[in-house]
């Protein structure tokens, strides 16, 4: 069930000092029914290391992904801004690698089908690729084909022997789950035509340490990625990382563009500015990471200090969201039922449920504006612009938020 690596995913090397200890925590998606709540919950060390010879900031301990990920409960289209995005990615996509009705896009971690959606808008075709038999299911009830399966050489060529290789092969956030690295990104080499192009999103370390993103920390989170990791990742597939954006979303992601080494593609400017930046600003060094480490502890008093105080004059606060890093951040900070009565989630696979380790109730999103609290804690920070808008009656009426991350501030 937990394994622990001895050695760094990306360059192997056995260096790996901790730099960051968040606890004991049971996993961020394990919510819990109401009649199990006396019951113990299962817990994991959450802690994060860097390898001192790359840079890659990483967890050694890995809970295992049929355990993760079989069952799964995040689906993407329950975001108003998530929407947006995967149709502005399908459409450059499209005009990047000239897609058109003969070709074939292959998605893996395709979650409930929401990106493959946006390409067949397009009238482009793809497949998907997931292991959690719940979600898979959702997709293909929209007309998807789905393989149901963990992403890696052996699903690779069944993929292959099936339906042939990709012109272009997506990733969103998934990578940063993975942790035999060769494995998947060996998969995504052997799938690709010789002038295909690869589209991976993840998380972006530089936004990660800038605005202390440490509840992005959580035991299915497995790598922080720089451009530079990821450019080490992909050349020991064969794969070169050619193109880098950076995208606004999930609290700042890095898009990065690959082809076969055989292509001969070459670096754009882009990717070069950005790899010098990440140099000059020590992103990839350990001395700079370690000062992350004592920056987080801050953020939390600051957000526990401002909470209680707020408690202690007699608000009523709740929160908005319960999104997985949601739970690390509730269970560092031990936020509890003590401070914040309830949160509100758009998610009916969540609602009617307790959040893990701090077991918040989980209302729907309408009980705001019944029970019109005093404060809104923005759990969900990442959406706290779209949340704020859509609850503008709620503010209308005198209601406050609460956005926690990087320094905790109200909005009124
Ligand atoms: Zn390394």
């Amino acid at each position: 069930m937990l394994t622990t690596n001895t050695a760094c995913r990306v360059c192997e090397g056995r260096n790996l000092e901790r730099i960051l200890e968040l606890g004991m925590q049971p996993l961020a998606n394990s919510f819990v029914d109401p009649g199990a709540a006396d019951k113990p919950e299962l817990t994991f060390p959450l802690d994060v290391y860097s390898c001192a010879d790359c840079g890659l900031l990483q967890l050694i301990h890995i809970v295992s992904p049929q355990i993760l990920f079989r069952d799964y409960i995040y689906v993407s289209t329950t975001s108003d801004a998530l929407q947006k995005h995967f149709a502005g990615l399908a459409a450059s996509l499209k005009e990047r690698y000239a897609l058109g009705p003969s070709s074939l896009v292959i998605e893996v971690a395709s979650n409930d089908g929401l990106l493959l959606k946006k390409f067949r808008d397009l009238g482009v075709r793809g497949i998907g690729i997931e292991p959690a038999t719940n979600i898979a299911a959702m997709a293909r009830k929209d007309g998807f084909e789905v393989v149901n399966e963990f992403f890696g050489l052996e699903t690779a060529k069944k993929v292959q022997t099936q339906y042939g290789l990709a012109d272009v092969i997506c990733g969103n956030n998934v990578l940063a789950h993975v942790n035999d690295l060769k494995d998947f990104l060996g998969g995504v080499a052997l799938l690709l035509k010789p002038q295909g192009g690869v589209s991976i999103e993840v998380p972006y370390l530089r936004d990660f340490i800038e605005h202390k993103e440490y509840d992005t920390v959580y035991h299915e989170h497995l790598s922080y990625f720089s451009a530079a990791v990821l450019v080490k990742a992909f050349a020991r597939v064969g794969l070169t990382v050619y193109d880098v954006e950076r995208v606004p979303i999930h609290g700042g992601t890095i898009r990065v563009h690959a082809k076969k080494a055989s292509s001969g593609v070459a670096q754009t400017e882009r990717l070069r500015q950005a790899l010098d930046d990440e140099k000059a600003m020590g992103l990839n060094d350990i001395a700079f990471q370690r000062r992350f480490a004592a920056d987080v502890a801050r953020t939390r008093d600051a957000i526990v200090g401002l909470v209680t105080r707020l408690k202690k004059e007699g608000k009523r606060i709740v929160g908005y969201g319960a999104p997985a890093k949601g739970n690390t951040q509730l269970n560092f900070c031990k936020i509890g039922t003590n401070l914040v009565d309830y949160t509100v989630d758009k998610s009916p696979l969540k609602q009617g449920k307790l959040t893990p380790g701090m077991h918040l109730p989980v209302h729907p999103v309408g009980k705001l504006l019944e029970d019109q609290p005093d404060y809104v804690l923005i759990i969900a920070w990442n959406f706290a612009d779209e949340i704020i808008r859509q609850q503008q009656t709620y503010r209308d009426r005198g209601g406050k938020f609460i956005i926690p991350i990087p320094v905790p501030r109200i909005v009124e």
